[in-house]
């Protein structure tokens, strides 16, 4: 590790002692914040973890819908993102008024239908939603708790609905959202490394187009794909289409495997913008001024019931009243 770095991380810990915080950080933080944090996790995971700790503060590296979903679920805890220009490609591209008035359309054309919305999202859609949904419990939540003479309008990520619409059988109205990253891998590139290394393994996250899905032996959200490769007791390669910080992750919990990333179609190492905003620079400042930081907004009060239902104590049958019924 650079000098700086250990210099700036020593400086974090210390701080986040004085001050009494916790680190959560996301699979898609570079490696020497993933390194500091007290608790690395994809969505579902840090959400529910938010709900454990202890400390009076919550530092989250991570996007801004990561830190408000952690707010929503500890209102008394002091949740402070690094960065809060750190958006989400999948969050800009729904709006939650053109949301509304597609939701209101619909209903004034009889459909019955409840809204099943994947956690890259405003808290304002949270709030016009029946369900939220990772790429962890995405499909548990389709299969088992939407009732089956409802319809899903399933908002903001086409692809990952599409792939839903595939493994439960279920059709769905799908949003024409998508995520920046997931959305570019080169098909072209990831044939030719197939090609190159004819034993390895691809693994593809569900925000992938069908075409990049088309070629995965092996389809699931980052924590699902841990545990897809802690299964290989030999040593395997691994052809890995997601966020290329995911792979510090994977080679940390699996040294004995090769990873691979595949490239993006315009950027070889196609790393999220928004992800990167974070920095270490940014996380000690974040502790030493106490901000920024994510404030109880009034889309909140909904939107935290609605999360807190979907995500930490699912009902055991599924009698929930459509959004907005
Ligand atoms: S990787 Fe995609 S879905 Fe995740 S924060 Fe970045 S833009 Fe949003």
């Amino acid at each position: 590790m650079p000098a700086v770095v250990e210099d700036i991380s020593a400086e974090i810990r210390d701080l986040k002692k004085k001050v009494g915080a916790t680190i959560l950080a996301h699979y898609y933080q570079e490696g020497e914040i993933q390194e500091l944090a007290d608790i690395t996790g994809d969505s579902l995971k840090l959400a529910r973890e938010a709900t454990k700790v202890e400390s009076p503060v919550i530092v989250f590296c991570g996007v801004l819908f990561m830190a408000e979903t952690a707010k929503m679920l500890n209102p008394k805890k002091k949740v402070l993102l690094p960065d809060p220009k750190a958006g989400c490609s999948l969050v800009d591209s729904c709006p939650p008024d053109k949301l509304a008035r597609y939701q209101e359309m619909l209903r004034e054309n009889g459909r019955k239908f409840q809204t099943v919305t994947y956690i890259n999202s405003s808290a304002k859609v949270k709030a016009l939603s029946d369900w939220v949904v990772t790429s962890g419990n995405a499909e548990d939540v389709v299969r088992n708790m939407v009732p089956a003479e409802y319809e899903i309008l399933f908002v903001p990520d086409q692809h990952l609905g599409r792939y839903l619409q595939e493994v439960t059988g279920r059709p769905m109205i799908l949003w024409n959202g998508s995520c920046m990253v997931h959305e570019i891998f080169s098909v072209q590139d990831l044939l030719k490394m197939k090609k190159q290394h004819p034993g390895a393994k691809t693994l593809a996250h569900p925000e992938c187009p069908a075409n990049v899905l088309g070629h995965a032996d092996y389809v699931g959200g980052t924590e699902a794909m841990i545990k897809y490769v802690e299964g290989y007791a030999e040593p395997t390669t691994f052809i890995v289409a997601t966020e290329p910080n995911m792979l510090w992750q994977l080679e940390r919990r699996t040294p004995r495997h090769t990873f691979l990333p595949v490239p993006g179609i315009t950027c070889a190492c196609n790393k999220c913008p928004h992800m990167a905003l974070n920095t270490l620079e940014k996380i000690r400042d974040c502790l030493l001024n106490g901000s920024p930081e994510i404030t109880w907004q009034p889309e909140f009060d909904k939107a935290k019931d609605v999360l807190a239902r979907s995500l930490l104590n699912p009902p055991a049958t599924a009698k929930v009243q459509p959004a907005g019924d």
